[in-house]
């Protein structure tokens, strides 16, 4: 089968096809095509099945990639699936939004050599759309049910990716959501055109046909308490996410018509969910007509200006501090976003959001330069003397990252441990927190990060929840062992 292996030096390394420009920015719909069959095995046929897989050290999951990219070329999808989902609980959701230029593909070996690497996040995608289509993807029917009762508070991909390795073991499991749906950023946050929402619900859709229970509009905080859940489950996950926006620290920052990212973003997937939004309605979250200014540098504020685009904005024009090869977010989102027309103004940042009666009018910004680097090797950003330069604007989105909200208050616990940056702290192995049972994955014990991320944390989490329990109730069947021992030793004799 080897000569199904190693066509780097004779086959190009191709994404599928993207949709037109003037096409995908008419809708929603994601930009990329299904890899048929054929492009699938040629694509996969290109690994060089290196000794080291290096893409294998770059995927926060530790995915056997060069194994399963093998199985794929060979045409044995069904192991090559199997083999994919054992170590990703979304594996299609991944091949979809992983910045793979950062992770797996980036470490690519032939990608290394010059060669362009191998697609493996397209690949991943299409074994598992695959398995979709074909309905190897069944509910989970576990060995045997267990009593323990589970508690996860939070539905994105760290808690959902914890139910499911929880619901296989035979827990009986509980999602608490402050949201109407499940999902995280997965339905709010990620825009359809990288993520369809119908790839979100179906995971939802299985994880329910498993035997998970979902209670939305469920907010910790406003209807319960830490202790309540504790009462009411035998281990707690805390995986809810960051979602404190970071302010913009300067003059007009807070008027009228300079609006938080993820107000924008969930506004727009809410009304392309078919919900009736009146901020959208009454064009306070809506891009169209206008002239969009979006501040920040991270996928966010790519995911904004791509969804103004697609709203009708008359121009969408990007402000970042530093340069693009500093740019934090994907540099494929960069390169898709300057193709669907939006304008980069890269090493400018605001000084003050200029607005009248009527509202904003525009941003004054200043030119910047990369000064020295500091201790981690990042360089500070300076501004220029003389540089100041207005963007006309009617709209202004900030998308500066976000931190945790107060989870000791929100949660009404005292002994839960957060860091200085207010994420909980949680033991880097176990996930376990400083109260006994609860336990914490996901952004908010990281920070901002990927939801590859969350993945990887919410099933170690699960496997150390686990753990936990079956080292409790070995405790209780012993005591019960001992009580009945001491029972019948102590009973007296009857004659
Ligand atoms: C706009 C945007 C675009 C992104 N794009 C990408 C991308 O392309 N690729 C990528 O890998 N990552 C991306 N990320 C990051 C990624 O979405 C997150 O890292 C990931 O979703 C974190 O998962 P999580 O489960 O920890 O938290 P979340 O997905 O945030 O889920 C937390 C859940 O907890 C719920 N919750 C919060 N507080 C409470 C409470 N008190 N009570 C009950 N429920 C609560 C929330 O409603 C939410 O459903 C993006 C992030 C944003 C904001
Ligand atoms: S999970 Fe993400 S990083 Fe890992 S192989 Fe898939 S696309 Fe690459």
């Amino acid at each position: 089968m080897a000569e199904r292996l190693l066509k780097f030096v004779s086959i190009d390394a191709q994404m599928p096809n993207k949709r037109e420009v003037a096409k995908r920015t008419g809708d929603f719909h994601e930009i990329y095509a299904e890899f048929i069959t054929q492009k699938a095995n040629e694509q996969a046929s290109r690994c060089s099945q290196c000794g080291v897989p290096f893409c294998q050290t770059g995927c926060p999951l530790q995915n056997n990639i060069p194994d399963w990219l093998k199985m794929t070329a060979e045409g044995r999808l069904e192991e090559a699936y199997a083999l994919s989902s054992a170590t990703n609980s979304m594996p299609e959701i991944c091949g979809r939004i992983c910045p793979q230029d950062r992770l797996c593909e980036g470490a690519c070996v032939i990608e290394q050599s010059g060669h362009g690497a191998v697609t493996i996040g397209a690949v991943e995608r299409y074994i598992t759309e695959t398995a979709w289509d074909q309905g190897w993807i069944t509910p989970i029917t576990p060995p045997r049910e267990l009593a323990e009762h589970v508690g996860i508070v939070g539905a994105g991909p760290a808690g959902l990716a914890a139910a499911e390795a929880l619901r296989n073991k035979g827990y009986q499991v509980t999602i608490y959501d402050r949201y109407d749906r499940a999902g995280g950023l997965l339905i709010y946050g990620i825009p359809s055109f990288k993520l369809e929402k119908v790839v979100v619900s179906r995971r939802i859709e299985h994880l329910k046909a498993s035997g998970v229970t979902f209670v939305q509009n469920y907010e910790v905080g406003r209807n319960g308490t830490l202790a309540d859940l504790r009462a009411a489950h035998d281990c707690v996950l805390i995986a809810i996410g960051v979602y404190k926006a970071r302010p913009l620290p300067c003059p007009g920052s807070d008027g009228e018509g300079v609006v938080e990212a993820l107000d924008y973003l969930t506004a727009s997937n809410k009304t392309g969910l078919g919900d009736y939004i009146p901020a959208f309605e009454s064009g306070a979250l809506n891009a169209q007509g206008k002239r969009v200014v979006v501040i920040g540098g991270g996928d966010t504020a790519m995911d904004c200006v791509r969804t103004a685009i697609r709203q009708g904005a008359a121009k969408v024009t990007c402000l970042y501090r530093r340069d693009r090869a500093n740019m934090p977010g994907s540099a494929r989102e960069v390169s898709n976003a300057q193709d669907e027309g939006v304008v980069f103004e890269w090493l400018a940042a605001p000084k003050a959001v200029h607005a009248t009666s009527k509202g904003v009018t525009g941003v004054l910004a200043t030119r910047m330069r990369l000064g020295e680097a500091d201790s981690t090797g990042r360089q500070a950003s300076e501004e220029l003397v003389g540089g100041e330069f207005d963007v006309p604007a009617d709209l202004v989105i900030k998308a500066l990252g976000y931190d945790p909200e107060p989870v000791q208050t929100l949660f009404d616990e005292p002994a839960l441990k957060v860091s200085r940056w207010g994420t909980i702290r949680a033991d880097a192995i176990t996930g376990e927190t400083s109260v006994q049972n609860v336990f914490a994955a996901g952004d908010i014990v990281r920070g901002a990060s990927l939801v590859v991320w969350a993945i990887k944390d919410g099933r170690e989490a699960a496997e150390h929840m686990h753990q936990a329990m079956r080292k409790q109730a070995r405790q209780l069947g012993e005591a019960a062992q001992y009580a009945a021992q001491r029972d019948v030793t102590l009973k007296p004799a009857s004659f």
